[in-house]
């Protein structure tokens, strides 16, 4: 191990004694007892030195070992250190893909305080692959921000050609209408990550995550049964995102046999409305309206946005909340909301349900498995 600081943390004297690290309630926490000698001992943690030479170099300001490990420890309970040998794979970056991806390393070393746990997910996040199904202004700006944010392989399935109204600045750009969706959207992915590494085996592999954003009014609640029993069935997590009308949602997040579907949305919903399955059915056969759909460029932007964070706390292996619920984002009055979503008893859906805290559905989470096809 390297000790160096997290840059994340900009760090300042509280008094004599007492040095803060961070700046927001999440993260701010405070190093005391600090002696005059100590700050220089911190500009010695700059990843250059293993642990005897660092020891060696502390020694040249007459600070003991025993201090050296009393200071690592405290900065390490502070979630202030972390480890430039971690950081070497990365190095085989090109650099200006290093110097891109530099502010998404620097949150992730936050997220996960652990030294070195930072670059190994930045590590992981280039060897997911993540398939988007939709190409329209959620769907294509969802795959732009998730190669921006490191992900190696994401591929955006969609047919037909642009449309005025598929463009959005953060995906297919106005620029491509006319052009086929699929090609659009695979230059937006380019467009947001140039280094992104080649496609080579990790095109062959099942998607480690989906993301069903399908053009138009569309949403989880109006979930095509079909896709939904596709994706069960083949066990592969996946995670709605759309915009239906003024509304925005993000989820369910889908753990197959593991946390409510979008199935057991729409039976809650039938539960509710008796004639809702003869609805969604028209819905679903594109006969029940042809005008152009509501979709508000901000809205669609924010819930592109929110499902690229949920699937990233995903991949990260954390548990994104629109796991066994689902996030809205009103149009009306600007605010978010969590709605939670438990597994229905006639879907069927979840094998091995885990109760969490409040009622909800949760599941633990196992990173992604790279499976083969
Ligand atoms: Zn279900």
């Amino acid at each position: 191990m390297r000790p160096c600081l997290k840059p994340a943390l900009r760090r300042a004297w509280r008094d004599r004694h007492t040095l803060q690290f961070g700046v927001g309630r999440a993260h701010a926490a405070v190093v005391e007892s600090a002696e005059p000698a100590d700050a220089a001992f911190l500009d010695l943690l700059d990843g250059t030195r293993e642990l005897p030479a660092l020891t060696a170099a502390a020694a040249g300001l007459d600070l003991p070992a025993e201090r050296v490990g009393l200071l690592l420890e405290r900065l390490e309970r502070v979630g202030a250190l972390d480890d430039a040998d971690a950081r070497r794979p990365l190095l085989e970056l090109p650099p200006a893909e290093l110097a891109r991806l530099g502010p998404d390393l620097a949150a992730l070393s936050l997220a996960h305080p652990e030294p070195g746990r930072g670059p190994e997910l930045l590590l992981a996040r280039r060897r997911a692959r993540v398939r988007v199904r939709g190409g329209g202004r959620v769907g294509g700006a969802i795959a732009a921000v998730l190669a921006a944010s490191g992900v190696g392989l994401v591929e955006v399935v969609d047919s037909g050609s642009v449309l005025e109204q598929d463009t959005s600045p953060c995906g297919v750009l106005i620029a491509d209408t006319g052009r086929p969706r699929a090609a659009a959207a695979r230059a937006a992915v380019r467009r947001a990550a140039p280094g992104r590494p080649d496609d080579g085996a990790a095109a062959r592999r099942v998607p480690d995550l989906v993301v069903v954003a399908p053009r138009g009014d569309a949403a989880g609640l109006l979930a095509d049964p079909g896709l939904s029993r596709e994706l069960l069935h083949a066990g592969v997590p996946h995670l709605y995102a759309g915009v239906l009308e003024t509304l925005g949602t993000v989820g369910p997040f889908v753990l197959p046999g593991r946390s409510a579907c979008g199935n057991c949305l729409s039976q809650h919903r039938a539960d509710e409305d008796p004639a809702w399955p003869r609805l969604l059915a028209q819905h679903c056969s594109g006969r029940s309206g042809s005008g152009s759909a509501a979709c508000d460029s901000a809205l669609a932007t924010t819930v592109a946005g929110l499902a690229a964070l949920h699937c990233l706390m995903f991949l990260d292996g954390a548990s994104p909340p629109s796991l066994g619920g689902w996030a809205e984002v009103s149009m009306l009055d600007g605010s978010m909301r969590r709605r939670p979503l438990e597994a229905h008893p006639d879907c069927g859906c979840c094998w091995k349900p885990v109760p969490a805290a409040g009622g909800t559905m949760m599941a633990t989470l196992d990173p992604p498995t790279g499976r083969q096809a």
